[in-house]
């Protein structure tokens, strides 16, 4: 999917990985065609290139990742309503509130403007996707599509534009793909960033890479095709065997770590091999370890142990013909799938649900709890969406943060409470004035009482008294944060009232 290369919509179509019946064909033809009509004649900053082939690129990213014909529609149309006459309206209209709603929470994404400090404003980013992936997840994929074009494209916009996006991506973006455990996206989100955030490093690694790779081209062929005929005569059906190499970003992560000190890096350049079932799995590294020495504390399971972004292979390093050593990853197609593509190929993989969750049941303990949940809670409810994103529920919320809800001040900031929390609870994470002086509160212009259990996504105003004070001892009772417990307290003790 080079990004330079003009396509079409039958590239996109061709690429789609499900069966696509007429109807949805249709539905994705009629929202290029609308695109394509509303972006005529605007152009990319590339110049070239005609302003549809973003969308179509955006739309192609989508198919690849394995994602369904709503998402991919929504797509196409990702920037008609801010960039051109054609409305939201006209687009809920013609494709349906589902596909409109996609539209929107992409066009609302993209307002997001880098502000503030670093890590404040990676945790800004990161909070509203979250808020726009709890109410749909597809929202973040087309982002995420929609950010890959723009980082490949990004050699035709001002030094400083491209320091700026370069940084978003690295920021927020690489990591929330790492998060959906779409490892591919991520990894070439960070190699793009990298190229531009610091291209010296980006181009000594680069060279690095090629060169370590030209030397041991020769020795993994012969690798390949000495496993490749051993596979074959213990009766192993093998889906696909090849040489790998590392992301390049990752791989200047790991120089650092280890002095850049190239020869300590023993996954530069790897074999992959892909198998039918789990069974085979094993019985592979049985194989290729009779065949090559293993180097010993080597021998990484995440099958049974997966990582805590859901990643499922076997890692094994083994002395090659050569004397160099060589990382052999070995997997499913499935589990290859997960790992390059992450939450979007549950959509493909939907039924073999239980199997998958069994996995994870049998390794709770292994990873962080928390982490294990929120993927296995992603997973959970990717899947009861069924096979394509047609069945999806209109309004549909994941839960993964069940314990958390956001609420929103009128200036549109987020404020991020726990579960059950009152309007004293928003008005001391504003500010402990606010908190003190808090005589009364509205949830989306409407009044309710301060111990009322705000919801998730209301806007919330706290009504404030200039002139008094009002903590009392009722506040306590109904509190849910330890912060506005403690700013209560705090108060009356100064007062002589505790
Ligand atoms: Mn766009």
């Amino acid at each position: 999917m080079s990004s330079h290369e003009e396509i079409t919509i039958d590239t996109v179509l061709k690429n789609i990985k499900f069966q696509l019946d007429f109807k949805n064909e249709a539905l994705i033809r009629s929202a290029y065609e609308l695109a394509e009509r509303a972006h005529l004649g605007q152009k990319r900053k590339s110049i070239i290139d005609a302003y549809i082939q973003h969308p179509l690129h955006t739309a192609l990213n989508l198919a690849i990742i394995g994602l369904g014909a709503k998402t991919i529609t929504a797509g196409l149309l990702h920037d008609v309503p801010e960039d051109t006459q054609v409305s939201l309206k006209e687009i809920e209209q013609k494709f349906g509130k589902e596909i409109a709603s996609l539209v929107d929470g992409v066009t609302k994404l993209g307002k997001i403007k880098l502000r503030g400090t670093k890590e404040e404003l990676y945790l800004e980013n990161l909070r509203k996707m979250f808020l726009a992936m709890a109410s749909d997840i597809r929202v973040v994929l087309i982002k995420l599509a929609d950010r890959l074009h723009n980082m490949e494209t990004l050699e035709y916009l001002p030094p400083e534009k491209q320091q700026r996006i370069a940084l978003e991506t690295m920021e927020v973006f690489a990591p929330i793909a790492n998060r959906l455990g779409i490892g591919e996206i991520k990894g070439r989100l960070e190699d793009l960033s990298f190229q531009y955030l610091d291209p010296e490093n980006y181009a000594y690694t680069e060279k690095l890479l090629h060169d370590q790779y030209g030397q041991r081209k020769k020795n993994i062929d012969r690798i390949v095709n000495e496993l490749k005929k051993e596979l074959l005569r213990e009766g192993i059906d093998v889906v696909a065997i090849f040489g790998r190499t590392k992301h390049l970003y990752s791989l200047f992560q790991k120089l650092k770590r280890h002095d850049m000190d190239i020869e300590k890096i023993y996954d530069l350049i790897g074999i992959r091999i892909i198998v039918h079932d789990l069974a085979n799995c094993y019985e592979t590294l049985g194989i290729v370890h009779k065949k090559y020495r293993p180097l010993v504390g080597r021998i990484k399971d995440y099958i049974s142990l997966p990582k805590p972004n859901g990643y499922q292979s076997i890692h094994t390093t083994i002395f090659g013909p050569g004397g160099d050593f060589l990382e052999v990853q070995i997997r499913t197609k499935k589990m290859d799938d997960e790992a390059e593509y992450g939450i979007a190929s549950h959509w493909i993989y939907s039924e073999k649900k239980r199997k998958l969750k069994n996995f994870f049941m049998k390794s709770k303990h292994a990873v962080p709890e928390e982490e294990l949940v929120w993927v296995n809670q992603l997973r959970e409810w990717q899947s009861d969406i069924g096979k394509d994103d047609q069945e999806f529920m209109e309004g549909l919320r994941i839960d993964f943060f069940k314990n958390h809800i956001f609420a929103f001040t009128p200036r549109g900031d987020i404020i991020d409470l726990p579960e059950d929390a009152t309007p004293i609870d928003f008005a001391y994470r504003v500010h402990s004035e606010v908190g003190n002086r808090a005589t009364g509160a509205k949830a989306n212009g409407k009044m309710i009482t301060l111990d009322y259990k705000i919801k998730n996504g209301e806007v919330i105003e706290i009504i404030t008294s200039r002139n008094h004070k009002n903590p009392s001892h009722d506040w306590i009772k109904f509190v849910r944060t330890s912060l506005a417990k403690g700013q209560i307290k705090k108060y009356l003790k100064k007062e002589g009232l505790l």
